[in-house]
């Protein structure tokens, strides 16, 4: 167990896989207690444009933590997080900016019941970005072909199935033109056969070049897309590395634990 063994020591800072291209997300040295528990230790995280990098770890580590961070749902006790360049302002207009050049897809996608698909698509567009009804519109139709979705911009969430439900949310997060994406879990709440139809997207994604931090524990869309792989055990990043090396060779006993586990 855990216990037999000597302390683990966190896996040092790595630079970014792409250290050719500028860094698009920075964290340093972020810290975040929820009271008593440390979610977050010492977090030092640098994602480059073009980046594919998978978070991966047991239930509790702090991934969706570090996630919501990113685009200050959540506040950190201490540390800097950066967003090309810039760090996150505390509120104000500025911060929705800010928060506009991330895009979040989550576990439950929480798109809003009451409009149309094609409302989903324009509305952040319309009211963050300040784009015309006209231009968000013919986006959004570009966006919902994009996702598989042509024609299906007139329907309400509640008559689509999760894995469409899943790619309008894509597609709304797309719609805002963010700088990255933050996919936490995506297809966790996904019946089995609809879990591919969103990574496909997703993998699509990835090969146009955005850049993406994918909460998962789908360990094919991993070694397919990831150009690294972040392991996370209780608040610290212990693995940082290509997925070629983290699943053939990880270093710390909890990776191989949680690997041994899932694969
Ligand atoms: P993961 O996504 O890896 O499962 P989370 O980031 O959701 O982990 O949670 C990390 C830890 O922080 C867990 O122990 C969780 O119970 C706790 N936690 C998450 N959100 C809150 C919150 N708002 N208040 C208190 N504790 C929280
Ligand atoms: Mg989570």
């Amino acid at each position: 167990s855990d216990q037999a063994q000597a302390p683990q020591t966190p896996a040092a800072p790595t630079p970014s896989a792409r250290p050719d291209r500028r860094p698009l997300v920075r964290l340093e040295n972020v810290q975040k207690h929820f009271g008593a528990l440390h979610v977050l230790r010492d977090i030092d995280l640098t994602i480059a444009e073009g980046e594919v990098v998978v978070v991966i770890g047991p239930s509790g580590s702090g991934k969706s933590t570090l996630c919501r961070t990113i685009n200050r749902l959540e506040t950190i006790g201490s540390g800097r997080i950066t967003i090309d360049g810039k760090a996150l302002p505390a509120e104000g207009k500025e911060l929705a900016r800010l928060r506009a050049d991330v895009g979040m897809v989550f576990q439950s996608f929480n798109l809003f019941a009451h409009k149309t698909v094609t409302e989903n698509v324009t509305l952040g567009p319309i009211k963050v970005r300040g784009i015309g009804a006209a231009q968000a519109g013919k986006r959004a139709e570009e966006l919902l072909a994009r996702v598989g979705l042509a024609d299906q911009g007139a329907k309400y969430p509640a008559q689509l199935s999760g894995g469409q439900q899943q790619r309008v949310a894509i597609a709304r997060a797309l719609a805002m033109d963010p700088k990255v994406m933050l996919f936490d879990e995506p297809t966790s709440a996904l019946d089995p056969e609809m879990i591919n139809e969103v990574l496909d997207v997703m993998t699509s994604l990835a090969k146009e070049g955005m850049t993406m931090v994918v909460v998962t524990h789908e360990m094919g869309f991993a070694r397919r897309a990831a150009d690294r792989v972040v392991f996370m055990a209780d608040g610290a990043i212990l693995e940082d590395t290509d997925p070629e090396t983290f699943f053939t060779a990880p270093r710390h006993d909890r990776a191989k634990d949680f690997l041994s586990k899932i694969l």
